[in-house]
């Protein structure tokens, strides 16, 4: 049973996605079926796995399956054409091509490697030292104020990412405070320019069982005057779609939110949180 009312989860991806698996329609049934009232599809475009993932041709799939479902689902849920950039800072000219290419409601922005790296989820934390990590997490935290600053999308995704695999491998002595005051330039530069924080709802299905960003720098971005937040499941399955949301939005309500944002054509819809 859902508890909110206008259930918004604008982050999941269909079989367009290299990691996907169910098609655009599976997905917005799914949605329909877990009484979730808007969804946006954000399949990946890894930027510097361009030619690795096929992008040309998967975005192309990713368009048009999710134009199908807009075409013949939007009586029964509101369905937002989306997609999720990762790493547009790496190849900043090839992203804005390719964001030129098609029409887009919703831009996430991400990052899940650092620059020529594995993604964070393919390093092994388990045998790392301390510093080490410590040393990445600062290298992570760089590139994402760099996102930020680049402003290209709508929604900056996943804040704290690399943490979701260091403490599946047991580091759970690592912690975020030496990384406040970055957190807070990344926080203030979204709110300079108008931009989301997303809170991402998938950790809460995983063993670190917290969203990403945690609580905490939810109310810290609040605190510093952030508005606009997004929500989202990152499903990659049809049983994920619209997790955690409640849970999203009792967060939010916790930090003083009243209203959680979609896009339609890139520009912010607020609606109220309600039970
Ligand atoms: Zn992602
Ligand atoms: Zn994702």
């Amino acid at each position: 049973m859902s508890v909110y009312k206008n259930r918004i989860d604008l982050h999941m991806h269909t079989s367009s996605s290299f990691d996907g698996n169910y098609s655009a329609l599976q997905m917005t049934e799914s949605a329909i079926a877990n009484s979730v009232s808007t969804i946006a599809f954000t399949d990946h475009f890894d930027v510097d796995f361009y030619e690795r993932h096929n992008l040309g041709v998967r975005q192309q799939t990713s368009y048009e399956d999710i134009m199908s479902v807009v075409e013949s689902q939007s009586d029964k849920i509101r369905i937002l054409r989306g997609i999720e950039m990762g790493q547009p800072t790496y190849d900043i000219k090839l992203t804005e091509k390719s964001l030129a290419r098609y029409e887009y409601d919703f831009v996430i922005g991400s990052i899940h490697n650092l620059r020529e790296m594995p993604d964070f989820g393919d390093l092994d934390y388990k045998s790392m030292t301390e510093d080490k990590i410590y040393d990445l997490l600062g290298q992570y935290f760089d590139e994402m104020l760099l996102l930020a600053k680049w402003n290209g999308f709508d929604t900056l995704a996943h804040l704290t990412y690399p943490m979701r695999y260091i403490v599946q491998a047991g580091r759970s002595e690592i912690e975020l405070s030496r990384f406040d005051g970055i957190i807070d330039d990344i926080f203030s530069t979204l709110i300079a320019n108008g931009k989301a924080l997303e809170i991402n709802t998938s950790g809460l299905r995983q063993p670190i069982g917290k969203t990403m960003p945690t609580e905490d720098y939810v109310r810290r971005y609040r605190e510093l005057g952030g508005e606009l937040l997004t929500l989202g499941s990152d499903a990659h399955f049809t049983e994920h779609v619209g997790a955690g949301i409640d849970e999203g939005y009792a967060i939010a309500e916790r930090c003083g939110f009243e209203y959680v944002t979609y896009f339609r054509d890139r520009k912010p819809i607020k609606v109220k949180i309600e039970k």
